[in-house]
């Protein structure tokens, strides 16, 4: 019986993940396509949530123990299962979240990718080290090296079920923690699913990876239990319950939140190749994606031409459920709402819909990619996350306008730049407020596992993927090992009256001189 069959059968609840726990109340998953029931999952509650943390926490000493070859080789095992049950996952996600077939394949093979590289680099990022001792140390040896926090809590979102927690799944264990995932109330198949084939790939370590379900209470309990950090990826919003949640008791967070992410196209720019870029960016999964580009900015030169390019491509999308679709229906209904008003607001305000509009059939859950001119700065179109497939395009003087526009948001998670002058992209990418910038394409960042991925301002803090990924689930250690005695020793009450004033003189020839 295939993974997805077993989530699928009469309980919905994946066999030794999920159904081990005393909770009587349970939630459908439905397919947005068509409304059919996915699985049926239990609604784990602080006590359930407790219990299964209390084992990941007895699974960590041994996980942790294995070193980072025995985690490589069972990394390599999870990963090797996923990539030969790629399809039957794939259609899990696309059934579940409602995505095309074919961009469930391509955020699983992000994922494995995400797998491999963080289970290959963390000895190298996190083992033992020696470090200069400095001049007053000068007789230790300095040691660093990073340990595992122990359990860590992953909250993920909907929208890239798959890839998205699998940015703090692989990190956190491959730094040597247990993890416990609770996935979204609309993808919980797809949490199952991973946790199970975690368990027949992994058997050994069965309880080093484990997934509860719920609703949002579910997720607060995860934070409450407590666990040793939480990684949290969702909205602004929410990330602020949960960072009050883990304030009571002191549980370090990690806030991967929401964007509004720019587009710069510059005089000079590939026009076809940023429209391409933009429409993928802003309509591909539906729009629903974090770093998806909600805003461009394309200077004068170029706007026109822009536009026609980004209306002609948005018009060959073709909604579905089928292979030849280009995007599926919204995820989470209520979203529909979100995307409506922002686009009915910006017509009211005086915008231009180009292409789509704020109109649905009742009961729809398809969203036409809908683009939007002339939208006032201050309208919800541009300041507020809309997560939906919509893109506003302003005209602007020059790159210098549309980077101070593309700045003017509270968010900063990520944004794109086209121009072919690679300095003065590379100049607009570091200057612009954002953690991540593709210079001619978009999203690029985000498949480079060596490259950190997060925000700033509203849009969160701290890192997955990468060195800076791993180290994100690690406590630094010091250790300090004296090597040979000195006759002196400043820190010591025994040590002679004028050693001070010695050192004071030595201080002042070695680092007196500069000015
Ligand atoms: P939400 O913030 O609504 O939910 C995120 C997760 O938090 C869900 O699993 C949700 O559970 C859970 N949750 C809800 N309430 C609480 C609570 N009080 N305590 C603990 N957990 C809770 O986000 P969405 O799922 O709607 O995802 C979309 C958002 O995620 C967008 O803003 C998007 O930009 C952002 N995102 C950010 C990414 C990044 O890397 N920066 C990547 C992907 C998305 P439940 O669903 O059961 O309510």
């Amino acid at each position: 019986m295939s993974l997805s069959e077993e989530v699928d059968s009469a309980t919905g609840v994946t066999a030794g993940t999920v159904d081990r726990h005393a909770t009587t109340e349970t939630f459908e998953s439905t397919a947005p396509a068509t409304g059919a029931v996915v699985g049926v999952f239990p609604v784990h509650d602080a006590t359930a949530v407790g219990e299964t943390v209390a084992r990941a926490r007895a699974a960590a000493g041994q996980w942790a123990a294995l070193g980072f070859d025995g985690r490589k080789q069972r990394l390599a095992a999870y990963r090797g299962y996923l990539a030969r049950r790629m399809h039957e996952l794939a259609d899990l996600v696309h059934r579940e979240n409602g995505k095309p077939h074919a961009d469930a394949i391509l955020e699983i093979t992000l994922a494995v990718d995400h797998l491999a590289w963080a289970a290959g680099h963390a000895r190298k990022t996190l083992g033992p080290r020696r470090v200069a001792a400095g001049m007053l140390a000068a007789n230790h040896a300095a040691y660093l090296e990073y340990q595992p926090m122990g359990v860590v809590g992953v909250i993920g979102p909907w929208n890239y079920p798959v890839f998205t927690p699998m940015g703090s799944i692989a990190y956190a264990l491959a730094a040597g923690n247990a993890v416990v995932f609770k996935p979204s109330e609309f993808t919980p198949a797809v949490g199952a699913w991973l946790a199970a084939a975690w368990r027949a790939a992994v058997p050994d370590a069965a309880d080093a990876f484990q997934v509860v379900t719920g609703f949002g209470e579910t997720g607060a309990a995860l934070c409450r239990v407590p666990v040793d950090k939480l990684a949290f990826t969702g909205s602004a919003a929410t990330g602020r319950k949960v960072m009050a949640a883990c304030a009571e008791t002191l549980t370090p967070v990690l806030m991967e939140l929401g964007g509004k992410d720019a587009m710069i196209v510059d005089d000079d720019a590939d026009v076809v190749a940023a429209a391409d870029a933009a429409v993928w960016g802003a309509m591909s999964n539906g729009g629903q994606t974090c770093i998806g580009i909600e805003r461009v900015y394309a200077t004068a030169p170029v706007y026109d031409r822009f536009v026609a390019e980004v209306t002609a491509q948005v018009q060959r999308l073709r909604p579905g459920s089928d292979d030849a679709a280009t995007y599926g229906p919204m995820t989470m209904p209520s979203q529909i709402d979100v995307v409506r008003r922002h686009v009915s607001d910006a017509a009211g305000a005086g915008a231009r819909v180009v292409t789509g509009g704020p109109d649905t059939s009742p009961g729809e859950r398809y969203v036409a990619p809908t683009v939007l001119l002339d939208v006032p700065e201050s309208s919800a179109a541009v300041r507020e996350e809309t997560f939906g497939p919509t893109l506003t395009i302003t005209k602007v003087r020059d790159a210098e306008e549309a980077l101070e526009r593309a700045n003017d948001t509270t968010y900063g998670l990520a944004g794109a730049v086209f121009s072919k002058s690679r300095d003065r992209a590379m100049d607009l990418a570091r200057r612009m407020r954002s953690g991540m910038t593709s210079v001619n394409s978009v999203l690029t960042f985000a498949s480079v596992p060596a490259l950190p991925f997060g925000g700033v301002g509203d849009s969160g803090f701290g890192r997955i993927h990468g060195e800076d990924g791993l180290k994100e689930f690690t406590r630094s250690k010091a250790i300090t090992r004296q090597r040979v005695p000195l006759p002196v020793n400043l820190m010591s009450f025994g040590r002679p009256a004028g050693a001070a004033d010695a050192l004071a003189r030595v201080m002042g020839m070695v680092h007196g001189r500069h000015r």
